[in-house]
């Protein structure tokens, strides 16, 4: 075993007396930190910074293995480097692609026959971004006195994290009151052969230095779905092989919708679809071999790259958590309503709790509601449910609540309304934009002023079209309230505040005009 050394902070009782944080005040620290934190991403964020700014001596591990084809990056986790931010500039890229298009119908004199993106470019201003918002991340650790080592930490014992601060150096150790583990995932290669030597995922996608080409997409969710689009929307072509059904967990007809809207824009999918082998053909593209497991017919087609997008395993495996006694469940975290672990003092946030949504706003706040009960004296817990989120395809999809088979599932059928209409933006006239996908409905209860339990929208900037509804229908929003509220004209959004028709009335919820 090397030599087992222990960091010491010289700052930690000025810090503590100065910021005024004063559950030890009194008492000579027992530990070398009050709260160690694995894992820099934003859930990690969020905490470290709640515990720093209530004067507790803070650590924070963050260290990122590299992906099969070499990818790495530094702190700030997922969102910032290969997740939300990459992904919505790509997202923006793409709409951008369909504006140009746009803007000749509007009369600017445009030539959008030979338009096409550099996509070297694009990868070297995403790329230039994510290292700007990594930049006030350090200065922000720096600012909160936050200590930050650059490796894998490890559970020794339930109050001990061991970590090597680099290669081939002796193994180091310090202590701590309080520990959460942040380590969110990474996205998981399927058992095949080919997939982790001639594949990549999200991890690879936004720094990808060739162009991607002819891009096989596996998986349907959220990642798979997403990349598709901003594939397609800067002029390449996606496939998307789908194992069962498009976007698991969602409102069923919204996402067969989506799953439409896709397809009109040219996005094929191969349907209940699994892939057998990847193979390198001698022209250097990919040959991929595949089964329809519905038809058991066996196929093979030919791509640039193939994109795994089948889902994130937690990173427990590095953590020794035995040596903790946390318990675990598949590859995430078990935790109670506090976010507790098994072991008390021990606690974790963001995606690699289990059976919690993965999202970033979710883990920042969870991070930051925990710091506030560790070292402020709060007892407000994180409530997880109703959480809006939003699928970044070119008509988006956003949605809070319950979906309609959950609904119906929890409350019975003739419990349920359903008020649902296509709509017409004003902006798709000009264009002659397809609106035939431009859909929203409320799924609520029947009796009384109809509680709001779901409320689901596909079409532009869906994300901040919901984001305001989430918080009426956190604090029991009714149809009674939504359709005496005055809308504003025009907008896509106002749709919610005219929503008469409902499903068992059977009228046609096509609107005869933008105005009706
Ligand atoms: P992470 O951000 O994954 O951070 C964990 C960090 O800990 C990583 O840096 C990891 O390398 C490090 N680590 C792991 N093990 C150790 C260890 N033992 N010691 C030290 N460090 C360790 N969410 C949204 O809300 N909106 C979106 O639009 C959105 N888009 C996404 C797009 C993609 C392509 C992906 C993959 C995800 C997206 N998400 C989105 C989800 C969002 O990124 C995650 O929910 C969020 O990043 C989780 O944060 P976290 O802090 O829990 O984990
Ligand atoms: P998801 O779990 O959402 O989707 C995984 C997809 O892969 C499903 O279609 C699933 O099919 C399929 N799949 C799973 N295992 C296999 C397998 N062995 N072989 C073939 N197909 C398989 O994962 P994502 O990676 O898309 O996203 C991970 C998380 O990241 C999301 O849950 C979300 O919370 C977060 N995220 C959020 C975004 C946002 O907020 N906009 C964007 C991107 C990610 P099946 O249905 O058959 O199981």
């Amino acid at each position: 075993m090397s030599t087992i050394k222990f960091l010491r902070s010289s700052t930690h009782n000025a810090l503590r007396s100065s910021l005024g944080w004063c559950r030890h005040a009194a008492s000579r620290p027992r530990y070398n930190y009050d709260l160690v934190v694995l894992g820099g991403g934003l859930g990690g964020i969020g905490v470290r910074q709640g515990g720093a700014g209530c004067g507790a001596r803070v650590l924070c591990f963050d260290y990122v293995k590299p992906t099969p084809v070499g990818t790495k990056w530094g702190i700030g986790g997922t969102c910032v480097n290969v997740g939300c931010i990459p992904k919505k500039l790509m997202h923006q890229a793409s709409l951008l692609g369909e504006a140009v298009h746009e803007a000749v119908a509007y009369g600017w004199n445009v030539d959008d026959k030979n338009i096409r993106p550099d996509w070297g470019k694009l990868v070297r201003s995403v790329q230039n971004h994510i290292k700007s918002v990594k930049w006030v991340t350090r200065q922000d650790l720096g600012d909160k006195k936050v200590e930050y080592v650059n490796s894998m930490g490890s559970f020794r014992d339930s109050h001990t994290i061991e970590y090597v601060a680099m290669p081939g150096a002796e193994h180091r150790q310090v202590t701590s009151e309080y520990v959460v583990v942040a380590v969110g995932g990474r996205p998981r290669y399927p058992d095949i052969p080919g997939a982790v030597e001639l594949g990549i995922t999200s991890d690879d996608i936004f720094s990808y230095e060739r162009e991607p080409g002819r891009t096989l997409v596996k998986g349907a969710g959220y990642v798979g779905l997403e990349c598709a689009c901003f594939l397609k929307g800067l002029g390449y072509e996606p496939t998307v092989m789908v194992r069962s059904i498009v976007l698991r967990g969602f409102d069923r007809q919204m996402s067969e919708l989506l799953a439409a809207m896709m397809t009109e824009r040219g996005i094929p999918f191969l349907g209940t679809t699994i892939p057998k082998a990847v193979e390198r053909q001698a022209d250097g593209r990919l040959l991929v071999r595949y089964r329809n497991t519905s038809t058991q017919m066996d196929g093979s087609d030919v791509f640039d790259t193939v994109l795994w997008a089948i889902g994130r395993k937690g990173l427990i495996e590095d953590l020794n958590l035995e040596a903790a006694g946390v318990k675990t469940h598949d590859d995430k975290i078990v935790v109670d309503a506090a976010e507790a672990t098994s072991v008390p003092h021990i606690f974790a946030v963001g995606d690699i709790i289990y059976g919690r949504p993965e999202l970033t706003p979710v883990a920042i706040l969870s991070g930051r509601l925990l710091a506030r009960r560790l070292f402020a004296g709060s007892t407000q817990l994180m409530d997880y449910a109703d959480v809006a989120t939003t699928v970044f395809t070119p008509l988006e999809y956003s949605c809070v609540g319950m979906s309609e088979e959950t609904a119906i599932e929890l409350r019975g059928a003739d419990n349920i309304e359903v008020f649902h209409g296509y709509y017409k933006p004003t902006e798709f006239f000009i264009p002659q934009k397809s609106v035939r996908h431009c859909y929203l409905k409320a799924v609520a209860e029947v009796s009384g002023d109809q509680k709001i339990l779901g409320l689901h929208y596909i079409g532009p900037v869906a994300g901040e079209v919901i984001q305001g509804f989430a918080a009426a229908l956190k604090s029991g929003l009714t149809v009674k309230t939504v359709l005496n509220t005055v809308g504003i004209h025009p907008t896509t959004a106002e749709e919610f505040t005219r929503l008469s028709i409902t499903k068992r009335s059977g009228r046609d919820p096509t609107p005869a005009s933008c105005c009706s």
